[in-house]
């Protein structure tokens, strides 16, 4: 199974994944275009389209692709993802069969209360839940939710590659090194994303053990990350330390 991020928008990445016979799934296409031309230059068909919520710079393409592809989606339960789809919550498995492939869905609340997430093949697709070194912002849930999101994806194999839907890092890189400016694995990460970005290759995926060693909102029990999260007001409870940090990193000029 081949894997691709096809850049979109601004600073989205719509994920895809084609098997050997060229039949193509995609994850939270904001916009067709970038996703006909892809399609169209590897001879590939799409038969899937899968969306983690319903921001527009997710699904904003949806619609046209289902229509000129007959697609089938894949969606959460929510009423502002108006499409015909197939709705889908935490705990369900789907199975594709072109491509073949197992999903898993992972109800992760937090950014937005219905987002979800898809885990198969050692890939999670996890919309604007975990970027690599960040997390998204709570525009709905609270903070114990997202944490909760998270805690279930540090619970995946650390070879799993984390595909997010923004490119963030070098940004979210900034704000970790502020918690922990000692990290070495972040020092090293932060090396590596400016030069992939120079290079104008993505940053992702990432690797859940990648995220597990860098990324501060996985790490809110790390002494280090814990003592930074307390000077700042945290109590002792974990969601104290979460909501601290997101906080923080959302009055972060980066
Ligand atoms: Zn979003
Ligand atoms: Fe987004």
């Amino acid at each position: 199974m081949q894997l691709t991020a096809i850049p979109s928008l601004n600073d989205n990445y719509i994920w895809l994944m084609a098997d050997d016979h060229g039949q193509a799934v995609v994850v939270d296409p904001g916009e067709a275009e970038p996703v006909e031309q892809y399609l169209e230059a590897h001879g590939l068909a799409l038969s899937t389209i899968l969306l983690t919520h319903h921001h527009h710079d997710h699904i904003g393409g949806a619609a046209t692709l289902q229509l000129n592809h007959r697609a089938t989606v894949y969606a959460p339960q929510d009423s502002r993802i108006d499409l015909i789809a197939n709705r889908v919550g935490d705990g369900d498995l789907i199975g594709l069969e072109q491509p073949a492939l197992d999903l898993a869905v992972i109800g992760v609340p937090g950014h937005t209360l219905s987002h979800i997430a898809y885990y198969g093949d050692g890939k999670l697709f996890c919309g604007d839940t975990l970027f690599s070194l960040g997390c998204g912002r709570l525009f709905e849930g609270q903070p114990e939710q997202m944490l909760a999101s998270l805690d279930r994806f540090a619970a995946l194999p650390g070879s799993t590659l984390v595909c997010a839907a923004h490119e963030y890092t070098a940004a979210n890189g900034r704000f970790a090194l502020t918690v922990e400016p000692d990290n070495t694995d972040l020092q090293e990460r932060v090396v590596e994303v400016r030069d992939a970005r120079a290079a104008d290759r993505p940053s992702l995926p990432s690797s859940m053990a990648c995220e597990l060693r860098t990324n501060p909102f996985l790490r809110i029990d790390e002494p280090a990350v814990a003592a930074w999260c307390r000077h700042h007001g945290a109590d002792e409870s974990r969601v104290s330390r979460f909501a601290t940090l997101r906080r923080a990193k959302d009055q972060f000029a980066a």
